[in-house]
């Protein structure tokens, strides 16, 4: 199956800034006519050419007759949680869809989580995600519009301040189109998100996380999930490739900006990874790093045969590594009612 992306070629969201200035350029026009367009496709979320009104007719006749578009992607179902989470499904032009979801932080304020991919290669056995494949990766432009068109879906006067990669997909495994996303996410003529408000989450892929240490400022979350390799091997299979040792000097060795911390996630799956030793050997692996952990007891869906830990485990679990000076947080259940928790993105089929 093809993984590469299967959407119209000239779509302006998939440009840079830079890519645009030259086409702009190229036509003769002045540049500052590109930035322009730069501020209507990914700050004002214009749907098409017209409404571009401080555009000259020339230029918006130019890029229609070119076969430009301005390639939204489009807003499918809505589904709003009993505790405020809210999940859109985004409509991809070639018929696919993935889902990002809104989650509610408090006086208003939101952080969006995005997908990467429809689907995920990973194969991790404790994932909703993981048991679809990959289909396809996505466009950076098919990223950014996720933001701009779940805008329709943010209750009035609340804002979405922070974002993650923690929806569909292994963003590291889409590294191209995720490094090339941050460039409209972050540029104040795009949607301005400063970078330490952009959070990338990973599954170890050892190489690419280097490579975004070196080109990306974003903050960064690693699904650890296990502490000893033969766990985390037959729960995660990419451990094969990139073992727990591997991973851990990568994440030393990852350049962190001053006061900032590595988020480590662990999903909490009962029996397998939540015992009093495998806390104990978190706080190991973890010591002397800048990290918040975060606890993730396990969000079910029907086939793999996990189990949610109990209540006392996770507190057990939590209380040693609190005693040893971690900032650790145990994750709600948010959005658990409408399949919007972690973990279990992706359409169902239907029920009938
Ligand atoms: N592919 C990336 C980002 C998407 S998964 C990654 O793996 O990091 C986002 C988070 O959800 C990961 O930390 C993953 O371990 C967790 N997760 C996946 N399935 C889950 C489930 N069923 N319950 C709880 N957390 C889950
Ligand atoms: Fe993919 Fe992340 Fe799910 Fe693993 S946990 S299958 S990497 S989305």
């Amino acid at each position: 199956m093809s993984i590469r992306p299967v959407v119209p070629e000239k779509s302006l969201t998939d440009l840079s800034r830079t890519a645009l200035q030259e086409r702009v350029v190229a036509l003769g026009l002045p540049r500052y006519r590109a930035d322009q367009l730069y501020k209507w496709v990914f700050q004002k979320g214009a749907r098409d050419f017209e409404g571009m009104t401080d555009l000259p007719k020339a230029l918006r006749q130019t890029l229609t007759d070119d076969g430009w578009t301005v390639g939204r992607v489009s807003l499918g179902r809505v589904a709003e949680s009993i505790d405020g989470t809210i999940k859109v499904v985004i409509r991809l032009q070639d018929g696919g869809a993935v889902e990002s979801v809104l989650i509610p932080m408090g006086e208003g304020r939101f952080t969006q989580c995005l997908s990467s991919q429809l689907g995920c290669a990973l194969d991790c056995k404790f994932c909703y995600t993981g048991t679809l494949g990959l289909s396809r990766h996505l466009t950076a432009g098919e990223i950014v519009d996720q933001v701009i068109v779940a805008r329709q879906a943010v209750p009035a006067g609340a804002v979405v301040d922070h974002l993650v990669f923690m929806g569909m997909g292994e963003p590291l495994h889409n590294f191209d189109h995720v490094v090339a996303s941050l460039g409209p996410l972050t540029d104040p003529n795009g949607l301005g998100y400063s970078a330490r408000r952009i959070t990338v989450s990973t599954s170890g892929l050892v190489p690419q996380i280097d490579a975004l240490g070196k080109v990306a400022p974003v903050n960064l979350a690693i699904s650890l999930n296990a502490t000893t390799d033969e766990v985390r091997d037959r729960i995660m299979p990419i451990n094969k490739r990139y073992p727990i040792a591997e991973l851990i000097a990568a994440l030393r060795r990852y350049p962190l900006p001053p006061r900032r911390k590595l988020t480590v996630e662990y999903v909490l799956l009962g029996g397998v990874n939540d015992t009093d030793a495998d806390a104990r050997r978190l706080g190991d692996l973890l010591d002397g790093m800048p990290v918040r952990i975060n606890l993730i007891p396990w969000n079910p869906f029907s086939g793999p045969g996990f189990a949610r830990p109990e209540e006392g485990r996770v507190q057990a679990f939590h209380a040693h590594l609190d005693r040893r000076g971690y900032t650790v947080t145990v994750r709600g259940t948010k959005g658990l009612d409408i399949d919007a928790a972690c973990g279990q993105l992706g359409e169902r089929p239907a029920l009938n």
